[in-house]
């Protein structure tokens, strides 16, 4: 979208990152003066010339990421558009990717990225539990081209996550290690940096490394930067925090420019691209996801406050009450700047109780996904979670008493008066 102003013209140091959130990547000049971008609703572009369409198929042809997409020329929206163009050169700013590509939902940039690195005889080692679409990808539908699995605790310690390797090469090449941390909705925490050692003790052993790839929708690109702790690829769900609203489904990945190229090449065949409408809502928001999650995660820690004193709640599994002298806090403070803004906690035993306490909040909203302004609530055994087999999910930690809280954008004492008069239900 034109030439770009990124840097301070007095001093020439950089601009910080909320600034270039705002101005990377958009020159109005080029677009009769409109302030924002423009939105491009056409699924074609126009050669200047045959030579021209020529030059740009010679560059598409390599399915690598066009340098230069302005130069390299737009031809067709399933492989970009200038709206798609903008936001991923500012996905990559927060996480300090070389390179992002914006996907229509999370699960098509999970599915995406994963097929651009396995085949048939290929293996993922990914830590449980994982995002429940992931997993169903993962355990149903992968298995199906002959992909093979093996899994490992979230909080595996090194010897753990060794013997996990060991027996997924033993299987075939290791090309995935997959992760997700905080998990949902217990907020266990995974070590990334011995993911990173586990991926290279993997390639002394393979000859290559896996691609190390980290779910990072929990904490988002505010809270927590993967790629700074030995991770190759970011993936996320913008449909969550950074969509931030509720009003719309996308998803990304981020990271070294030779991977994002391998995932472009997949994402130009399976066609699933975000939709430029879409794009140009979340630059929208990109604007102000540092404040939103600030802001929500700063509301949680007086949420899980109260929660904590309350005599009715147990098993409250929220990161910014963790002991700085477990292993578990150390890493999370480790790897995170912030605790996030949706955990778990029980109410009473039983399902009897919990939807006792669900049906009777009144300004809290009961409906699956996260990361809107509105607080969300859900029960996870009936309903996220419940296509787990029961054994397999009593094992992660589920029970019938556990409900899942987003804590949005409301004033937190109108929550916490919710809360309290819906918890005298129990
Ligand atoms: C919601 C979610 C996904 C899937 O994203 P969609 O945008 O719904 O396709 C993946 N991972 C996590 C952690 C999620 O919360």
């Amino acid at each position: 979208m034109g030439s770009q102003h990124d840097k301070s013209s007095r001093t020439g140091r950089r601009h910080s990152a909320r600034t270039r959130l705002i101005h990377e990547g958009y020159d109005a000049s080029a677009h009769s003066g409109a302030v924002k971008a423009p939105i491009y609703h056409s699924s074609t572009f126009l050669f200047d010339s045959a030579e021209d369409g020529a030059a740009f198929f010679r560059v598409n042809n390599k399915v690598a990421l066009p340098d230069d997409p302005d130069q390299a020329g737009l031809i067709y929206s399933r492989f970009s558009t200038p709206n798609v163009d903008l936001l991923e050169k500012r996905l990559a700013i927060l996480d300090g990717g070389d390179r992002a590509l914006a996907f229509a939902s999370g699960m098509a940039a999970i599915a995406t990225t994963l097929m651009a690195f396995v085949s048939a005889g290929d293996v993922i080692l990914y830590t449980a539990p994982l995002y429940g679409g992931t997993d169903a990808f993962l355990n149903r539908v992968l298995p199906r081209q002959d992909i093979r699995l093996t899994a490992v605790a979230a909080e595996a310690d090194e010897g753990a996550f060794r013997a996990a390797a060991d027996s997924a090469m033993k299987k075939g090449p290791v090309r995935v290690l997959y992760t997700e941390t905080p998990t949902n909705p217990h907020n266990e925490i995974v070590d990334l940096g011995l993911c990173r050692r586990i991926a290279d003790y993997m390639e002394t052993v393979q000859g290559v490394a896996p691609v190390v790839v980290c779910d990072n929708t929990l904490l988002g690109p505010v809270g927590q930067q993967p790629l700074n702790h030995g991770v190759d690829l970011v993936i996320y769900s913008l449909t969550k925090y950074v969509g931030g609203h509720s009003d719309l489904l996308a998803g990304a990945v981020i990271g070294r420019r030779d991977l994002i190229d391998a995932v472009y090449g997949q994402r130009s065949f399976l066609g699933g691209v975000i939709d430029p409408h879409t794009a140009w809502l979340l630059t929208r928001s990109l604007e102000t996801v540092t404040l939103r999650m600030k802001a929500a995660c700063d509301s949680a820690s007086r949420v899980a406050a109260f929660l904590n004193r309350h005599p009715k709640v147990s098993r409250l599994n929220y990161p910014g009450l963790l002991a700085s002298n477990s292993r578990r806090g150390r890493l999370h403070r480790q790897q995170s700047s912030l605790d996030g803004s949706t955990f778990s906690f029980d109410v009473g035993t039983d399902r009897e109780a919990a939807f006792r306490f669900l049906d009777a909040l009144q300004l809290i909203k009961l409906a699956v996904s996260l990361g809107g302004t509105e607080s969300l609530i859900l029960h996870p055994v009936s309903t996220s979670h419940s296509n787990i087999d029961p054994a397999r999910r009593e094992a992660l930690g589920f029970t019938e008493g556990m409900v899942r809280l987003s804590v949005g954008l409301e004033d937190p004492d109108d929550l916490i008066d919710d809360l309290e008069q819906a918890l005298a239900n129990v």
